[in-house]
C-alpha cells in the first residue's frame, strides 16, 4: 500500500476478492485497485506448491512491473476426504478457465464418487478448510510482509446462498448453521480465512506504521 497516494494495489482479477479487500481497506481511507485496472499486465503463472509461495510470486511480479507496493492473496479450499485437494489448484479445479459453478460441480462429483465407494470410501460430508496467504511486497526495499488465515467447516451436498464467491455456497459453518454464501460480507470477514489474514496483516503494518493512515 502506498501511504502517499492512498492507493492499495491488489494482484487479483477475482471480483469476489476485490469486494472483500474494498470492504477491509476503504474504511481505512485507501482506494483499492486490482489487476482489472491494469489489463496490460501479464497473468502471473501460479506454479508454487504452497499458498504462501504463490502469494509472494504474485505480489513480487506485479510490484516490480508497476514499481509500487502490491498486495497479493493466494487462497483455496482444502478438503480432507480429498487429501487436501483442490488446495492451490482451487481456482482451476475443473480445468483452466473454470467458473465457480464448474469447480463446485467438480467438487460435488468427486465427493459423490468417494461416497459410492469407488475410491477410498470416505464420507460425503467432508471436513474442509479455507486457507488464505497474503503477501505485501515493496519493490523499493524488497521487503515482504506476510499473513495467513484459515477457517474450518464442512462441505455440504446442497449449495446454498447467493453471497460470496467460489466455493462459499458449499462451505457449511456449523456455528452459524449456514454456508459461507449465506453470511453477510461483515459476517464472512469476521470469521473467514481472508478476514483473519487481513487482520494479522494490518496489525503487522500498524506496528510498522506502514499503512500511514494515522489510524
Ligand atoms: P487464487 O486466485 O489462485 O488464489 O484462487 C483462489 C480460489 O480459491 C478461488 O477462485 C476460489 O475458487 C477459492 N477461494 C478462495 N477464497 C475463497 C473464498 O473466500 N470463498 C470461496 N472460494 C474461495
Amino acid at each position: 500500500m502506498n501511504s502517499r497516494t492512498g492507493i492499495l494495489i491488489v494482484a487479483t482479477k477475482n471480483a469476489g476478492k476485490v469486494r472483500e479487500f474494498q470492504h477491509a481497506f476503504v474504511p481505512l481511507g485507501l482506494t483499492v485497485k486490482s489487476m482489472l485496472d491494469y489489463p496490460e499486465l501479464p497473468d502471473v503463472v501460479e506454479d508454487g506448491t504452497t499458498f504462501a509461495e504463490n502469494a509472494l510470486k504474485k505480489s513480487k511480479q506485479i510490484a516490480e512491473a508497476l514499481r509500487l507496493p502490491v498486495l497479493a492473496d493466494d487462497s483455496g479450499l482444502c478438503v480432507d476426504a480429498l487429501g487436501g485437494r483442490p488446495g492451490v489448484y482451487s481456482a482451476r479445479y475443473a480445468g483452466e478457465g473454470a467458473s465457480d459453478e464448474d469447480n463446485n460441480l467438480k467438487l460435488l462429483s468427486e465427493l459423490e464418487r468417494l461416497k459410492q465407494g469407488e475410491d477410498t470410501g470416505q464420507p460425503l460430508l467432508s471436513t474442509a478448510r479455507f486457507v488464505c496467504a497474503l503477501s505485501l511486497y515493496d519493490p523499493s526495499t524488497a521487503a515482504e510482509v506476510t499473513a495467513e488465515g484459515a477457517v474450518d467447516g464442512w462441505i455440504t451436498s446442497e449449495p446454498a446462498g447467493g453471497g460470496g464467491f467460489g466455493y462459499d455456497p458449499l462451505f457449511y459453518l456449523p456455528e452459524f448453521e449456514k454456508t459461507m454464501a449465506e453470511l453477510t460480507l461483515e459476517q464472512k470477514q469476521s470469521i473467514s480465512h481472508r478476514g483473519m489474514a487481513l487482520r494479522l496483516l494490518t496489525e503487522k503494518l500498524a506496528a510498522q506504521d506502514t499503512l500511514g493512515t494515522g489510524k
